[in-house]
């Protein structure tokens, strides 16, 4: 990120000669350099001596993500922004994989036109500037075998954020937050291994903000945030909100594993306690998802009373009435 907009967004505003002094610019420069910025999208207030970012809601550019975050560590490390992206975990594993990229590494967009869901799946998002799409490198401190359990962390995190900003968000096993039983997020964590040969996981989530209707296919199974709480919503408190649950919710995991979470998940969860269908590539079963165990996978109760242990990559789980 551009050292100015760095500074003006971490320290707040700042004299002119104390910027010039910290860049190492001529006066001269730094108006080039204010001038690069607005052209960007930023406004600042620019009067006489002393020089701001003035906040804006909902635009979504990396100095706007810093402004006011309250996360220590995620959104602080490398920042990979465009308005469209072909998938930001796409975009993230490159880079990723190229060069060692910090802990807490965001790549973000406000369009994916290649997003990608579980198996092959194809995440939807047709219009331009309605959905906020993020992806974190992130460096747990999880066994390799563990690393999976990121994404129930994402989903607690992402179903956190959008209850600060009104709806009633939950947590569908595993990957998926719903409001009213419809989709509003999707997860997908993909394992990749730096230039030394560390394992990483970039997680990505996409939320639908601010659409007002979705594609035939979709209608009955997806929602925004702007339909749930009836108003336009601020993508970039979203996801500011969102990595600062994440952050908490990572290193609560990593300070107690997943019991350690699960208060908070089970809260949230529209599967945990209910009746699904377990629908497999080989078969479909029915079940109560009574609990689930160390390792993230649910147990169910099946109808003749055996309990089963579904791992998430086979399966998508359904109510037994519909989506939820
Ligand atoms: P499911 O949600 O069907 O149980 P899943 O959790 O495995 O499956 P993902 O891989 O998370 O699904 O996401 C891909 C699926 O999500 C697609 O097959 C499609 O049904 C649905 N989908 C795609 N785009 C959107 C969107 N913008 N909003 C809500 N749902 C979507």
């Amino acid at each position: 990120m551009d050292s100015l907009l760095r500074l003006l967004a971490i320290h707040g505003g700042q004299r002119r000669t104390d910027l010039c002094r910290a860049l190492g610019i001529t006066a001269q420069a730094l108006e080039t350099r204010l001038a690069a910025l607005r052209a960007e999208g930023y406004v600042l207030d620019a009067e006489a001596e002393h020089i701001a970012l003035r906040p804006q809601a909902d635009v979504l550019l990396p100095g706007y993500v810093l402004l006011g975050l309250h996360a220590a560590h995620y959104g602080r490390g490398e920042m990979l922004y465009a308005p469209e992206m072909d998938s930001t975990n796409t975009q993230l594993k490159q880079a990723a994989m190229a060069r060692a990229l910090p802990d807490g590494s965001l790549a973000f967009c406000g369009r994916q036109t290649a997003g990608r869901g579980r198996m092959q799946r194809v995440w939807e998002d047709p219009q331009a500037g309605q959905s906020l799409t993020c992806s974190l490198l992130l460096r747990p401190t999880l066994p390799q075998e563990r690393l999976h359990l990121i994404t129930l962390a994402a989903a607690l995190a992402a179903a956190q954020a959008l209850m600060d900003a009104g709806a009633d968000a939950r947590i569908k096993w595993p990957n998926d937050v719903v409001i009213a039983g419809r989709k509003c997020v999707g997860i997908l964590s993909e394992l990749v291994f730096d230039p030394v040969g560390a394992p990483c996981i970039v997680t990505g989530t996409g939320f639908n903000v601010n659409q007002t209707v979705f594609a035939h296919e979709l209608a009955d199974k997806a929602t925004s945030l702007r339909l749930s709480i009836g108003r336009p919503a601020d993508r970039v408190r979203l996801l500011q909100a969102y990595l600062e649950h994440m952050e908490h919710a990572v290193a609560t995991l990593e300070a107690g594993g997943l019991p350690a979470l699960l208060p908070a998940y089970r809260a949230r969860s529209v599967t945990l306690d209910a009746r699904v269908q377990v629908i497999g590539a080989a078969e479909t079963f029915v079940g109560v998802a009574e609990a689930m165990d160390e390792e993230g996978a649910l147990l169910v109760r099946c109808e003749d009373g055996a309990l089963r242990r579904v791992l998430s990559g086979d399966v998508s789980v359904r109510g037994v009435m519909g989506y939820v």
